[in-house]
């Protein structure tokens, strides 16, 4: 109903901006249902610049009468299937085996939530999360588990290590180095992205391959609940993207909802959140670590702990990157 609502909502600026003559209540009763973006819209917003192509598609999801559930849910199946994108889905770095392990998860305006971590051969891990919260009694599947429940739901196997990232592994084997976190690699990593719809409801999705060559087995804060996203359709929600390990131990999504909870702006909480985490974790030259907010009055709000992050905002007729202010230089 919300998105049928924010759609007349737009029906309604288009008639008056076309001088049709809608009567003035009716469109007062449609507006102040919720203030949300400057422009008085929807919103959508997602880490780093692979968000713009998934905020897009979240968009559409939503115009085409999707719930803001289904909407953060297509918006992220764009990168997980996009060879190009090296650190989510298809396409994206192995582990230090050279296997492509997955990591997801997606939470709803109703405090519902379903997660896989180390999944293989899917293409879309955030759908088999979503099946997890959907059909099961279960927050989290993980590994083989999660691999015979994505089967089970009718899911297929798929290589997902193209020749490009053959090739990268094979080298990376052949130099001899250790796993070792990279920050802002590529410019893209994880991708966290939340939508409001038009009532205010709140729904994100989360989604990863992880760090480049990691120990197999890893598992790091974006399938997590609270680590990698929180929803609190009351509130507002967060999601994260940098070295998971830093946003696990400080609970970082739940923690910039909190922050909102006791009056801090999304950027202020988003701020607050990477502060702590520099109090309680080492913070080694490499670490990056960024968080993006909204609040359920469709405020937007990021922070990272180093430059070079950006974030897509989509709005009415406007989708765009925005940088977003540091802690400390490299
Ligand atoms: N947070 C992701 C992880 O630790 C990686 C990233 O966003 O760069 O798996």
């Amino acid at each position: 109903m919300g998105n049928r609502r924010s759609f007349l909502r737009k029906t309604i600026v288009g008639s008056i901006a076309a001088g049709i003559g809608v009567n003035l209540g009716q469109a007062a009763e449609l507006f102040d249902a919720h203030t949300l973006s400057a422009e008085g819209g929807p919103l959508f917003i997602s880490t780093w610049n692979h968000g713009l192509a998934a905020n897009a598609e979240a968009w559409k999801t939503l115009e085409a009468g999707g719930s803001i559930l289904d909407a953060v849910e297509a918006g992220v199946k764009i990168p997980e299937a996009d060879p190009e994108v090296s650190s989510v889905g298809y396409g994206g770095f192995p582990d230090a085996e050279g296997h492509v392990t997955l990591d997801a998860c997606i939470m709803g305006p109703d405090g519902n939530a379903g997660s896989v971590t180390y999944l293989q051969e899917i293409m879309h891990p955030i759908s088999v999360a979503r099946r997890v919260m959907e059909k099961t009694p279960h927050v989290i599947l993980s590994g083989a588990g999660a691999l015979k429940f994505a089967e089970d739901q009718g899911f297929k196997r798929e290589n997902l290590l193209t020749d490009n990232m053959q090739k990268e592994w094979e080298a990376w084997k052949a130099s001899g180095a250790r796993y070792a976190p990279q920050a802002n690699w590529e410019n893209h990593d994880t991708i966290g992205m939340i939508g409001i719809d038009g009532q205010g409801n709140i729904a994100g999705a989360c989604t990863t391959s992880g760090m480049a060559f990691k120990h197999p087995g890893r598992v790091g804060d974006s399938p997590i609940i609270g680590a990698g996203l929180f929803v609190d359709n009351e509130i507002g929600a967060a999601t994260s993207t940098g070295e998971g390990e830093a946003i696990l131990k400080t609970l970082g999504s739940f923690l910039v909802v909190e922050n909102m909870r006791n009056g801090m702006s999304p950027k202020q909480a988003c701020k607050a959140a990477i502060e702590r985490l520099t109090q309680k974790v080492r913070v080694h030259p490499q670490m990056q670590i960024a968080y993006i907010a909204v609040n359920k009055s469709g405020q937007t709000g990021a922070f990272s702990l180093r430059p070079g992050f950006q974030y897509a905002i989509h709005s009415y007729n406007n989708n765009k990157l925005e940088n977003v202010d540091h802690l400390m230089e490299w």
